[in-house]
Parts: structure tokens; sequence; C-alpha cells
């Protein structure tokens, strides 16, 4: 059974570069289609941690204190990679949509400094989009730069926060 969502017109693909999974784009993805619904299980961050690495690494963060966790390790939706130049951004708080246009052929990806601002999930990253920070933390949806990129794209909680985060700076 499928908890989640995961659009027919993209498919999961080996991934040995990443070390696992992708999800690519078979056909036209038009800017602001559906791309996927994440399911799961809503745990805090003091069972988040009691995780293995493996479901931690397929958790999103959903408010400031929960996170949605997976049911199974073999869930489409949970195999969409991060990317510091992303095709693809939040609408609430579980549901990816495309940003842009992506083509046949693409990898679909989403930038996790949308989703997530807990230390769960924090590694070195080598996108090498001309955008790459290199190291992606719990700490980026402070840059002026990706409220500029992601403009509606955050996860509703982390646009809430970063809302009073530019006003308390103003
Ligand atoms: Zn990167």
């Amino acid at each position: 059974m499928r908890i989640g969502y995961l659009s027919g017109k993209m498919e999961v693909v080996e991934n040995p570069n990443k070390g696992g999974k992708a999800v690519m784009a078979k056909h036209l993805i038009r800017k602001d289609e559906l791309v996927a619904i994440w399911g799961g299980f809503i745990v805090n961050y003091q069972q988040l941690r009691e995780l293995t690495e493996e479901e931690q690494g397929h958790t999103v963060q959903v408010s400031d204190d929960f996170f949605l966790a997976p049911l199974t390790m073999d869930e489409p939706a949970d195999f969409i990679n991060h990317s510091c130049d992303p095709n693809c951004g939040v609408q609430g708080q579980i549901i990816l949509v495309a940003m842009r246009d992506i083509q046949l052929g693409e990898e679909v990806t989403f930038d996790y400094a949308m989703t997530d601002s807990s230390p769960f999930d924090e590694f070195d990253c080598g996108c090498a989009s001309p955008y790459c920070r290199g190291k992606v933390t719990r700490d980026d949806w402070k840059l002026p730069d990706l409220w500029q990129r992601y403009e509606g794209y955050f996860s509703t909680y982390l646009g809430n926060r970063i809302s009073k985060f530019r006003r308390s700076i103003d």
C-alpha cells in the first residue's frame, strides 16, 4: 500500500552516485503542477532521533516541533533528492509542486532548506549547481538569497517563521 503520492509522470530510478535512488520526470511537467504528496506518521524530535539514519533521511519536518516519518522505506515520493538549485518547491507542508517547467529526463529535486530547520539531516552537498552551498544545514532558511529564489515555496511553518525573522531584523 502506498501512503504518499507520486505523480504518474515521474519514475524512481537507481542513483548510485547519490547513494540510493532518484526521481526523474518521464514527461514534461508544467510550472506549479503537483509532483508529490508526502505521507507517513508524525513524530516529535525526540522520537525522530530514535529512528535509524535511513529513516531520518526519509523524514520531512512539517512544523517547528513535528516531523513526518516514513512507514516504509520504499515510498516513491521519499526518493526525491535535495538540490541547491531545485525545480520543485513546497505548498503547505506535504505537497511538492514544480517551481518551473521540468523537462523529460530531468531529475526532480527540492531544497531541504524549504522544509527542514532541525539538525537531523545536515550533510555535505555535491549537487554541483552554481548555487551549491557545499553544506546543507538547519539554518539555511535564514539565507536572504533563498527567500528571494523560493518565495512562496517554503513549507508554511518556515514561511511564517521567515516573515517574523525578517520583521525582527528590519
Ligand atoms: Zn548543493
